[in-house]
Formats: C-alpha cells, sequence, structure tokens
C-alpha cells in the first residue's frame, strides 16, 4: 500500500502531458498496434516508443480490466472504476504514440494497409481511411461465440463490454420492477424473475455468484414480493462447470451453488433461443435427449469466444493460416505464420494456451521486450558499420582503441540477438463463486495447491486488486466495495 502511495504520488508530481513527448519521426519505421486490451496495452507499456512510429487504433478508448467486470453488472463495482483511458498512460510514454479510435475493418497484407472505419456516434467528414504500417500486432481479441444459434444476439446479453454489462444491470431491474406490476399473472412473474446463464466456464460462473448475491443482499431486501420467485440457473453443455479447475474445485462450486440455491444444469445444450424461452437438449441419466423449454426473464450468453471476422479475411490471405480455425496461428516468437512483419497476441492468437488475460497480457510483455531488443540490435550494427570504416583509415592507437570498441559493441550485439521463444508462465486460475467465496488453483505457492473458501475469497480480491491497471483503479476499486459493505448495491435501473 505504501509502494502504491508512493508511485500514485510520483505520478501526480511527474504529470507528463503529451507537449513534453517527443514528436514522431517519418525516418523511423511505423508500428501500427491493434487493439486497447490486455496484450495490446501490456505491450504498449513496457514498449521503448522513442524507436518507432507508434500507431495505436481501437475502436475503445480505454483499457477494461475484465476480471471485475461481472461485479459491475450488479452494481458492486462502478465500471468506471475498471477503466483506464488510453491516453492517460500514453502521455507517460517517452515518444509520442498517435491513436486512433476507429475499428480496423480490412488487413490488406500485401499492400501493407489497414482500413479503419470509425463507428462511433459523431462523424468528422472523414470517417473511413487508410493506415499504412511496416510492422503491424495483431490485438484485437475475440468475439461472443454464438455457434450460429438462433436468437442468441436478438435476445441475449454478453459479458464482454462495459456495455454488456450496463445493458444487464438495466436487465435486471427491468425484469424486477415489471415482475412487481399490478396484477401481473404468477406464471410471469417466475419467468420474469428466472435468470438464465448459459456457459459454466468462469465468466458464467462468476456472473451467476454475482447475481445471487444481488439478490440476496440487496432485492430480497428491497423488494421482498419477489422473494419466492427470484431464481438464477445455470446451463452447461459438459457433465460439469469449470472444466479447467480442479475435480475438487468443481465439486466444491457446485456445492456451494446447491447453498446459495443456484441451479446447475449440465449436460444441457441450448439449440435455440426466443424472447420468452430457451429450447435446450438435455442428456438424461441413461442416455436418452429430451428437449425442454425454459422461460426466462434475462438471457446471459457465455459460451467463450469466436473468431472476429476482420482476423478471418487476414487468415484468408495467408496460405500458411489455411489450416487454423480458432485465430491467427503463430510461431515461437508471436510472428503470424505466412508473415514476416505481423505479430498476434492475446484472443486473437492461436499459440497452443487458453485465451486468458494472464497469457495475453505476458505475449505483449514478451513483445515490447523483442521490438526493444530488435531496435537494440539495429543501433548496434549501425554504431558497428561506423566504427568498422574508421578503423580502416585511423592510425595505429585509434584504430586499437577502435577494435576494442568493435569486440565490445560485438558482444553486446550477441547478447542482445540471443532472446529466446515466448514462453507462458502459469500463475494460476482464480475464480468468485458467490456468498463471498471463490476457488483458486495456484501452482506457484507450494507445487499445486487447490482452495476454495472465504480466505481464498481474500486472496482473490487482493490478487485482483494488485492486477488492477493504475494506482487510481485500485483506489477505486476498494472505495466501491466499501460502498456495497456499507450502504449495499443500488436498485435503480
Ligand atoms: P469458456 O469457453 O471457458 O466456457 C464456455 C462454456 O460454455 C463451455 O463450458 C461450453 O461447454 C459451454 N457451452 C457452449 N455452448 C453451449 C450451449 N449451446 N449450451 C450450453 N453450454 C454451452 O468461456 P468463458 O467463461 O467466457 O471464458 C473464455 C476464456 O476466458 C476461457 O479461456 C477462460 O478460462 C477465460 N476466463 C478466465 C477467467 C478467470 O480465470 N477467472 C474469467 C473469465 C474468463
Amino acid at each position: 500500500a505504501i509502494g502504491g502511495f508512493a508511485w500514485m504520488c510520483y505520478g501526480i508530481y511527474q504529470n507528463r502531458t503529451p507537449a513534453d513527448q517527443e514528436d514522431p519521426d517519418p525516418r523511423k519505421k511505423t508500428l501500427v498496434v491493434l487493439g486497447t486490451g490486455w496484450g495490446s496495452v501490456s505491450l504498449l507499456k513496457k514498449l521503448d516508443t522513442e524507436n518507432y512510429n507508434v500507431v495505436v487504433i481501437s475502436p475503445r478508448n480505454y483499457f477494461l480490466f475484465t476480471p471485475l467486470l461481472p461485479s459491475c453488472t450488479t452494481g458492486t463495482i462502478e465500471h468506471r472504476s475498471i477503466m483506464e483511458p488510453i491516453r492517460n498512460f500514453l502521455r507517460h510514454k517517452k515518444a509520442a504514440v498517435r491513436y486512433y479510435e476507429a475499428e480496423a475493418t480490412k488487413i490488406d497484407y500485401e499492400k501493407r494497409v489497414i482500413y479503419v472505419n470509425d463507428e462511433s456516434e459523431v462523424k468528422g467528414s472523414t470517417s473511413a481511411t487508410e493506415v499504412p504500417f511496416d510492422l503491424l500486432v495483431v490485438g484485437v481479441g475475440a468475439e461472443n461465440a454464438t455457434f450460429g444459434i438462433p436468437g442468441v444476439r436478438e435476445h441475449g446479453c454478453f459479458l464482454k463490454e462495459v456495455f454488456d454489462a450496463q445493458k444487464i444491470r438495466k436487465r435486471i431491474m427491468d425484469c424486477v420492477e415489471t415482475a412487481t406490476f399490478k396484477d401481473q399473472p404468477l406464471e410471469e412473474v417466475r419467468r420474469l424473475l428466472h435468470m438464465v446463464v448459459v456457459g459454466g466456464g468462469p465468466t458464467g460462473v462468476e456472473f451467476a455468484g454475482e447475481l445471487q448475491d444481488f439478490f440476496e443482499n440487496d432485492l430480497r431486501k428491497w423488494i421482498p414480493e419477489i422473494a419466492n420467485n427470484f431464481h438464477v440457473t445455470l446451463v452447461e453443455a459438459l457433465p460439469s462447470v469449470l472444466p479447467m479447475f480442479s475435480k475438487q474445485l468443481v465439486d466444491y462450486t457446485e456445492q456451494t451453488f446447491k447453498e446459495e440455491t443456484i441451479d446447475i444444469r449440465t449436460k444441457t445444450m441450448v439449440k435455440n433461443v426466443t424472447e420468452t424461452y430457451i429450447e435446450a437438449e438435455h442428456t438424461d441419466p441413461s442416455g436418452n435427449k429430451v428437449l425442454e423449454r425454459i422461460p426466462y426473464g434475462l438471457l446471459v450468453w457465455a459460451t467463450g469466444n469466436a473468431v472476429r471476422p476482420v482476423v478471418k479475411d487476414l487468415m484468408d490471405q495467408l496460405p500458411a493460416q489455411k489450416d487454423s480455425r480458432r485465430g491467427l496461428a503463430v510461431n515461437e516468437y508471436l510472428v503470424v505464420k505466412g508473415t514476416d512483419n505481423v505479430w498476434a497476441v492475446g484472443d486473437c492468437a492461436v499459440a497452443n494456451y487458453a485465451p486468458t488475460a494472464q497469457v495475453a497480457s505476458q505475449e505483449g510483455a514478451f513483445l515490447a521486450r523483442l521490438f526493444n531488443q530488435v531496435a537494440k540490435t539495429e543501433q548496434i550494427e549501425q554504431e558497428l558499420a561506423v566504427l568498422s570504416e574508421e578503423q580502416g583509415t585511423a592510425q595505429k592507437d585509434a584504430r586499437d582503441e577502435a577494435l576494442s570498441k568493435i569486440k565490445d559493441l560485438q558482444k553486446r550485439l550477441r547478447r542482445t540477438k540471443a532472446m529466446g521463444p515466448f514462453e507462458y508462465s502459469h500463475q494460476g486460475s482464480l475464480a468468485y463463486i458467490g456468498s463471498e467465496k471463490a476457488v483458486a488453483d495456484i501452482s506457484w505457492l507450494t507445487g499445486n495447491v487447490a482452495s476454495g473458501g472465504q480466505l481464498t475469497y481474500f486472496f482473490w480480491r487482493s490478487a485482483y486488486l494488485s492486477m488492477c491497471f493504475s494506482t487510481r483503479n485500485r483506489i477505486l476499486v476498494c472505495m466501491d466495495w466499501l460502498k456495497t459493505q456499507v450502504f449495499g448495491r443500488d436498485v435503480s435501473r
């Protein structure tokens, strides 16, 4: 805490503005970074921007701390507490970085150009243009998977962006208020108060836990007439939830959900979604498939990731990508296969790791080191060329001095060129499961520790707090937690 406070004071004292930064230099190579998520931001954080003309393109002019997004759906945390404006941290870089708020609609690999579109509501006279690149980092993430199931996009809510969390928060209160409307038939009340979550991965589990907390701690108290009918159901196609956690933690989660009265429907695959019910195929213990209709008021769809169209289009341009299905296949240095100047990080890259924030952030940091090293190597090589030329024409003493400098530079060059490939170091998995309990699979403590419960919940809180982007975010999140503890959550729409 003291370190964080000192760091914040230093940041405020330093208070660098874009006017203090070096201007972009057109003689340098242009490095374009697509996206402002975990991968791209972790790259930008560590990149020496004075070595390149850095251009960032993303439709989102902020970084979002996604692990706490489920807490925003119930107002435990306010969304601005987990957002960090991209310009806020770019102004601390030594050389200026250009930022364009736009969506990359196409990457033309042959022409080395990116087509971008300003998707915002306010349009200038230019809203579509192109940006050339010498080097490109694709960190655009993934979109929500629907597997082509009809009705999901129209009627379900996703949980990826701030506006998704806001939509869910509004929808919960809409369902509650409509259920208490005068003369509402009981069957309709039950439907409206049935909150269905599809997908038993960490996103679905954390959201279900947060929602049940909201009901137990706040809604039940302030709107007692909904108490008997409010119900959360988690639907999962596989035989158990949280497949990436150990069996012991899966059992612990399922037991905790039972106590919290969250219904878990495993081996149940959703096939169709309408405005008022989902159709799901359930496999019963004797292996028979039964189709059932489940009415709902709120439907949250959390079934993982799918490839974005701009990434799919780039894959179609590169024959080396023809066997890749889940995203851009990359080599051990994160270079997109079939290219020599394009890298990919995070959920849009396929590098044999799960698509998590942890992986993306380590990939981004690795690329920053790589780019810094390459720039350093080029600098040394230039110095060497100059010295070698001078040494040829110099007097003996000067020649000896130049020779020793050359040897020194050659040693440095070998060192900078010796960067190993990307290796992911797994720090563990954490998930909040409601009623102030969390599960953790952690490998770095003593071998492999799997723990669940209240102590793990405090660990979950401190781990997430330490992972927040800035001290400002940390303070805001702490204040939100305190506010929720003292005053409860806000039940307005
Ligand atoms: P996921 O891919 O982990 O889980 C989606 C689940 O939905 C799967 O278990 C799948 O069987 C199920 N499913 C798919 N289609 C279905 C259908 N039609 N009907 C019923 N169930 C269906 O998705 P996620 O939770 O969004 O996570 C995405 C990635 O992000 C994962 O790699 C995850 O590990 C990571 N993540 C991690 C954390 C954490 O560590 N706390 C939090 C969020 C996300």
